[in-house]
Order: C-alpha cells, then sequence, then structure tokens
C-alpha cells in the first residue's frame, strides 16, 4: 500500500489517505486538497510535491 499523509505537505493537517497505487492516491489527495484547503488549481509542482512524499506502508502481519 501506498501512504500519504496530509501533515508532510501542509503542516497540522491530519488528513491521510492510503491506496494500492500511486495514482488513486494521488486522486484522492487532489479532492482533498481542493475540499479542505480551498486549492481551485491544482499544479503540476503540487503533484511532484504529493508524489515525493508518498511512503510506502508496510502490513504488520
Ligand atoms: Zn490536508
Amino acid at each position: 500500500m501506498r501512504l500519504f499523509e496530509c501533515g508532510s505537505l501542509v503542516p497540522g493537517c491530519d488528513w491521510h489517505t492510503r491506496a494500492d497505487s500511486d495514482a488513486e492516491v494521488i486522486r484522492r489527495t487532489v479532492d482533498h486538497m481542493k475540499q479542505t484547503h480551498g486549492e481551485t488549481t491544482i499544479r503540476e509542482s503540487m503533484i511532484e510535491n504529493i508524489r515525493a512524499r508518498l511512503v510506502n506502508e508496510t502490513k504488520a502481519a
């Protein structure tokens, strides 16, 4: 699973999401940026910032 924690990009935000693919995590994060942080235009640089902060999440067996 891939995990994105919004607090790594927007200090103080405790929202996070996880999905099987980078693309799905990014899609959900873009929705969150629009709905919660009032972003109207998602620039390529923001996508890169999100992508750079994706982490692998390994399930504890
Ligand atoms: Zn957030």
